[in-house]
Order: structure tokens, then C-alpha cells, then sequence
């Protein structure tokens, strides 16, 4: 049972972070006077843009006084929806919370449509006015912004036929995608329990089961969720050639010339770059496939099999000593002091403002995230803390979020942006600081740490072989959808072929998922396409700020903060360069940065003989 250690840890009553530098309560004066005064701000800045995109050519003062007034509103409502983001997720049964909530996402609907009319603006602005509102001083800082926005406008429709195909969507690509969502919500599938018995289980549990050390668990998970999926395959079809078509004629109205260029622009990264970064993944295939092999080995496995891929080949045994948070919040900090003092010392200071919500709790939402209001520049951290090594690095990672918005709090709210593909940089840069810490820690169990190294080696094999599957897939699913409707037939075949291509041999007879198309949620998100490549761009960006923190030791550190600092004011060919000084339109770059993956195997093995003598 997993709600074991809860049961016997018993539930704490009260929230743990102090939320007041945000508001007394979420029912206060306080609190409603800064939302009607938000409501006040939206209602008056949607015709002062709308009156700029029908007159461009206004003064350079009208554009400059709507910019500044947009950027303070944008970052009230980042503090209002870090407030409510904690307050429901921390007590889903706080009704005034969740009352509140409905009212801010009317807000940030008005916030969407406000930025849409500057978008609408900005394309028909001149470039010798645009020159001029650049050049302005209380624009400093807010040039990438700006620009951003101008480029985005070329790929726009008018701002009327932008207001429909955003009312359409609602019963278009959302509805099919709230279609797919009640759908998986509704599925159960069959898993055998303990006493011989057949348990019916949600599909929204298939992903914790495929995770379970138990081979037998697994194999039913993998196997019945894929039955659940069949008897509603051509649903998903249909659903998944809805949204991809919309998208694609929305694509060609918009004057978007290749369906990847958006999602590059989004990653705020060119197509070369991709493309260097598949190409090293695809040098190093066989060094990763013989990852993947040794964990197939590690499990008592012939091959690799999507079956196996979220098992773990260690875990951290029953019997060891709990890590209480009090004592988990010293790892962290003292990894952290002795590696990077400055994390160091913002973690002890977090920890006195008490910005952590961590005890287990009744009405809790499950899961763990940082938010941070951009106008206080204050974050908190959520989670629920269950005393193992795995909440440690949960707490690690969200410390290492948190660290990254404070060094933002330097620049604008315009500047402090950051796409997917740099957010999880300062993340797993501390979860790697503490993982470090662990493994030369004498109070560890050589268990507790073979473990620790078992969750890089599962995570090496998921980045590098499995995320460059959905993306190729998606890909050449798009490629298809172009010329026509792509039935289930295809769609099983594309998926099949690109796992072969990717893990190569080391793949089972039966180690493919068909079906994954179907079962995996990100195919069908109505906002955001390939969303996939990012989290390897973000791993593989990590390993080698990393490596570069390992040769380099703490002279390094002036340039990975200046990197996070500047990492909402450009592209991250721009980024990286400028601030670390490499080229990561190189497949080069790529390669060295998958280097110490290469290294992994070694690391383990080396590391269970030791513990073994
Ligand atoms: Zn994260």
C-alpha cells in the first residue's frame, strides 16, 4: 500500500508556508481591492490597444506609457495567480479560493486578448517607429520583448479573424481535446491483486503501476491500459487528426511555412539548432542504446520493452531510517553551502520566510511546483514531503526553480520570461548538486544510493531514446496529416517504427507500445505541439552546465547565473553563447554534453562493486 507511510506519519492540519506578504486572506479588503483594481487595469487597457492597432502611427509616448502599464498589469496578475495557484492546490476544499480562481481566469482570458491586440498592433507598426520606441530609455531591457511580439505578428491573421478561430476553438481543438481528457478520465483497465482477486483501476493510475518494481504489476498496467486504449482507438484518431488539421490550416492562413517552425519559435530556438541536437543523439545511439541495454540487464531482462521503461532497478529498501523533513531540508542545504554557497545561503533564507508547503495533508493536491509573483518577486514552494530520498530531490529541484526566479528579480517582468527549453536548467542543476552530496555522504546506505544513480540511468534512457521517439513521431504524423487523414493503421505504424529506429536492436520482439499515440496525453494538448523536444533540449542544456560546474568548480558559477539572469531577454543560440561562450547550433556542443550520460554505466557499476565489498 502507498499510503502506508502517511497512515502511520499521520496528517498534519495546518499549511505550512506563511502566504501573508501576499495577502492577509484570500476573504480580506486587501485581497478584493487588488482584484477589482486588476479588473479596472483589463478593462482599461483593452480599447487603449485596440485604439493602437488601428492607429499604429500614434506617438511613441501612447506605445511607451500602454507598454509600461501592460508589464505592471502582467505582473499583478502573477502575483494574484501565485496566491490562488497556492491556496487551492494546497487546500482543494478552500471555496473561496477556488471562487476567486474562476474570476482570475477571466482575467487571464482579458490578459490573452489584450496581448493578441498588441501582437495586432505591433505588425502594422512602421519600422522607423518601432526603431524609435526601442530607442526609448523606460523601455530599456524590454527590447527582446518587444521584438518578440513584432516577429510573432508576421505569423498572425487580422486581429477579427484571430478573435474567431479563438471562439471556434473553444467548440473545435479544446472540445476535442476535453473529448480525449473525459475519455482517459472514464477508462479503467483489469490489474491482478495480491489475494488472487481482478481490480478494476483508472487510467489516471496506469503510470504509477508501469513504475512498480513488480514485474507482474507492470505487465498487466502495460498490457490492460493498451487493451482500455484499443476498444477506443478510432476516438483518438479522430481527435488527434481534428487537432493536427485545425492546426494546420490555421498554419497556412497565418503565413507559418513549416509546422516546426512554430513550435521553435515557442522554444525560442532555430531548426538548425534542433536538428545539431538530434544529430549528436543520433551519433551517440549506441552508447545510449547500451544504456538502455544495461538497464534491461539491471532489471533481469533480455531487452528493453516499454513494459520496463519507469521500473526501477534498485529501491530504496523498506527498513531504512525516515528522512524527516527538518532533516532532509540540512542534505539539501548543506549539499548546496558546500557546492554553491549563494544557493546555500537562499535556501536557509527561504526557509526562515517560510516559503515551503511540505507536510502530507488531507485535500492536498498531489504533485510539487514553484510559483513566483513577479511583482513582489517572492516564490513558495509546494509539495507533499514523504520523509524518502525522492522528496529530497523533489525539494532539491524546487529549490533550484525558486534560485532562477531570484536572480530574475534583477530584470524587468518583461524580461524575465523564459521558454520551456531553459526552465528546467536551474532545476536539475540542484537536484545534481544534491545527488553529488549524497554519493560521497558516509550516512547513506550503499541501497539509498545505488538507488539515487538508478533514477539518472532510467532518466538518461527516457531523454535521449524515448522523448526523440514522440518527437520524430509527431513529426512525421504531421507530415502525413498534410496530405490527408491519417487513420489508427498509421498512426500504430509510424509509433512502432520510430521506437525501432530509436532504440535499434536493443528493443524486445515485443518491447514496442503500439499504442502510445493514443495513451499519451501531449499528443493532444490543444495550446502547445511537440511537446517533447524541450525536456531533452533542457536535460541535455543541464548535463552540460554541469560538467562545465565539475571542471570548472566554483569560477564557473559568475556564468551560469549570469545565464539564468538573461534567460527571458534572448534566444537561447544568443543565450548560450553569449554567456557561456558555446555554439549549441553545433552538433558538437550536443555531443560533449552527452558525454557524462556515456559515463553513467561505468559510474553504477563501479559504484555496486564498492558497496558490494
Ligand atoms: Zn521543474
Amino acid at each position: 500500500m502507498v499510503l502506508d507511510k502517511r497512515a502511520v506519519r499521520g496528517f498534519a492540519s495546518r499549511m505550512d508556508w506563511d502566504l501573508t506578504s501576499f495577502f492577509p486572506a484570500v476573504v480580506s479588503a486587501e485581497f478584493r481591492d487588488f482584484r477589482e483594481a486588476l479588473e479596472r487595469q483589463a478593462g482599461a487597457l483593452r480599447p487603449r490597444v485596440e485604439a493602437l492597432a488601428l492607429d499604429p502611427a500614434a506617438d511613441v509616448d501612447v506605445w511607451v506609457r500602454l507598454l509600461l502599464d501592460l508589464e505592471d498589469f502582467r505582473a499583478r496578475l502573477s502575483h494574484l495567480g501565485a496566491y490562488l495557484s497556492c491556496l487551492t492546490a494546497a487546500d482543494t476544499a478552500d471555496e473561496a479560493a477556488t471562487t476567486e480562481e474562476s474570476a482570475f481566469s477571466a482575467l487571464r482570458a482579458d490578459a490573452e486578448t489584450i496581448g493578441e491586440g498588441l501582437v495586432a498592433a505591433l505588425r502594422r507598426v512602421s519600422a522607423d517607429r518601432l526603431d524609435a520606441l526601442l530607442g526609448d530609455k523606460r523601455l530599456e531591457g524590454a527590447e527582446f520583448y518587444v521584438c518578440e511580439a513584432k516577429r510573432l505578428s508576421a505569423h498572425r491573421m487580422d486581429l477579427p479573424r484571430e478573435a474567431l478561430s479563438a471562439a471556434l476553438s473553444v467548440n473545435g481543438t479544446k472540445a476535442w481535446n476535453q473529448l480525449y481528457s473525459r475519455l482517459s478520465g472514464d477508462l479503467t483497465f483489469a490489474v491482478p491483486s495480491a489475494d488472487g482477486t481482478v481490480e478494476r483501476v483508472p487510467m489516471a493510475r496506469r503510470a504509477n503501476l508501469l513504475a512498480s518494481p513488480d514485474r507482474a504489476v507492470r505487465e498487466a498496467a502495460f498490457t490492460g491500459g493498451n487493451e482500455a486504449w484499443a476498444g477506443y482507438e478510432s476516438v483518438c484518431e479522430r481527435a488527434l487528426n481534428a487537432i493536427a488539421g485545425a492546426r494546420l490550416t490555421l498554419d497556412r492562413e497565418r503565413g507559418v511555412e513549416h509546422f516546426l517552425d512554430n513550435a521553435c519559435r515557442g522554444a525560442r530556438l532555430r531548426r538548425e539548432t534542433l536538428d545539431a541536437m538530434f544529430t549528436a543523439i543520433n551519433d551517440a545511439a549506441p552508447a545510449l542504446r547500451a544504456l538502455g541495454a544495461y538497464r534491461a540487464q539491471l532489471l533481469g531482462e533480455p531487452h528493453v520493452s516499454y513494459r520496463d521503461l519507469a521500473a526501477p532497478a534498485f529501491i530504496e529498501p523498506e527498513n531504512e531510517p525516515p528522512l524527516e523533513w527538518d532533516a532532509g531540508c540540512r542534505l539539501v542545504g548543506d549539499a548546496f553551502a558546500s557546492a554553491y554557497p549563494a544557493l546555500g545561503a537562499f535556501f536557509r533564507e527561504s526557509l526562515e520566510a517560510r516559503w515551503y508547503d511540505h507536510s502530507p495533508r488531507r485535500n492536498k493536491r498531489p504533485g510539487g511546483f514553484c510559483t513566483t509573483s513577479r511583482f513582489n518577486g517572492e516564490s513558495r514552494v509546494y509539495m507533499s514531503y514523504e520523509a524518502d530520498l525522492g522528496s529530497v530531490l523533489t525539494l532539491a529541484h524546487e529549490v533550484g526553480h525558486a534560485w532562477h526566479s531570484r536572480l530574475l528579480r534583477e530584470v524587468r517582468p518583461f524580461a524575465s520570461g523564459y521558454p520551456m527549453t531553459l526552465a528546467e536548467s536551474a532545476s536539475t542543476f540542484a537536484e545534481m548538486i544534491l545527488v553529488e552530496g549524497v554519493l560521497e555522504s558516509d550516512a547513506f546506505s550503499a541501497d539509498r544510493k545505488l538507488a539515487l544513480l538508478d533514477t539518472d540511468l532510467r532518466r538518461a534512457v527516457i531523454f535521449t531514446l524515448e522523448l526523440p521517439v514522440r518527437f520524430y513521431f509527431e513529426k512525421r504524423f504531421y507530415e502525413d496529416r498534410r496530405k490527408g487523414f491519417v487513420p489508427a493503421r498509421r498512426l500504430r505504424e509510424l509509433m512502432v517504427a520510430e521506437q525501432k529506429r530509436s532504440f535499434g536492436d536493443v528493443l524486445g520482439e515485443d518491447g514496442a507500445d503500439p499504442l502510445f499515440w493514443a495513451s499519451k496525453q501531449h499528443f493532444y494538448a490543444d495550446a502547445v505541439m511537440f511537446y517533447n523536444f524541450p525536456y531533452t533540449f533542457g536535460y541535455l542544456l543541464s548535463q552540460s552546465l554541469f560538467a562545465r560546474f565539475r571542471e570548472e568548480g566554483s569560477s564557473f558559477l559568475g556564468e551560469y547565473e549570469r545565464f539564468l539572469a538573461h534567460s527571458g531577454q534572448m534566444n537561447c543560440e544568443d543565450l548560450v553563447r553569449g554567456t557561456l561562450g558555446e555554439a549549441i547550433d553545433e552538433p558538437a556542443f550536443w555531443s560533449r554534453a552527452l558525454r557524462p550520460l556515456e559515463e553513467l554505466r561505468g559510474r553504477l557499476a563501479a559504484f555496486s562493486t564498492r558497496c558490494a565489498g
